[in-house]
């Protein structure tokens, strides 16, 4: 059984996925499912599951179809959603072996800035898209973290772990699902579930399965892993 504590003498940066991951749950889907009209973004998403569109055409194309308020969705994922329950002891255990952690998310900012608020994870970095909120109860989506080399995701995840590179010995990247394919590939060590666990999973890369965040706890800072 390898120790991999041999890490902490090497400046690393812990990036995460948010939907799948940090909340077990897929808030995004289930804003859609609440305050959208069901045929239209089960169409959409449909487009984007086959891989015809990107999320960023996807969300465009949803966007119209939604209904809500700022405080509609806050109180709907304070009400429905959650952080994974080990995820805090995971954070403090990153920030006393002096690691750095950033959440990189293909979702949106609405429900990421309400979840992590109110587990007093708030001073937590975190890249997503941003909705905008119209007086009359539309909303709209704008793109920050998009790329033009690619155009196709909402969020570009691989232009920002890029970015962070140059300042990071090691990247250990934990997700579930396909838009964290392209970021996974360039990261050093992979915490895998779902897709993503499949798509690395007896590849070159260093990749391990993991079923909430004790399991990356106990990998990651305790060795606890049979190779
Ligand atoms: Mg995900």
């Amino acid at each position: 059984m390898e120790v991999i504590s041999k890490w902490d003498d090497e400046k690393t940066l812990v990036v995460c996925d948010f939907d799948g991951t940090l909340s077990p749950r897929d808030m995004g889907y289930s804003i859609l499912e609440r305050f959208s009209m069901r045929n239209e973004w089960e169409r959409i998403d449909n487009d984007y599951k086959k891989g015809f569109i990107g999320s960023r055409e996807a969300y465009q194309k949803v966007a119209p179809t939604l209904r809500a308020t700022r405080r509609e969705i806050i109180e709907y994922v304070l009400c429905y959603g959650g952080i994974d329950p080990h995820f805090e002891s995971f954070y403090r255990r990153s920030f006393n072996s002096g690691h750095d952690l950033i959440i990189l998310s293909d979702g949106l900012d609405v429900y990421i800035e309400a979840m992590l608020s109110r587990c007093d994870l708030v001073g937590i970095r975190y890249y997503a898209n941003k909705v905008v909120f119209g007086d009359d109860g539309s909303l709209s989506i704008e793109f920050p973290y998009s790329s033009k080399n690619c155009g196709k995701c909402g969020n570009c995840k691989l232009s920002t772990l890029k970015k962070h590179r140059r300042s990071y010995a090691r990247i250990v990247y934990v997700g579930d699902g396909h838009s964290d394919f392209c970021p996974a590939g360039e990261a050093d060590v992979i915490f895998g579930k779902g897709l993503l666990y499949e798509r690395f999973s007896g590849t070159e890369k260093e990749c391990y399965y993991y079923d909430d965040f004790s399991d990356v706890e106990n990998i990651l800072y305790n060795g606890d892993h049979q190779d």
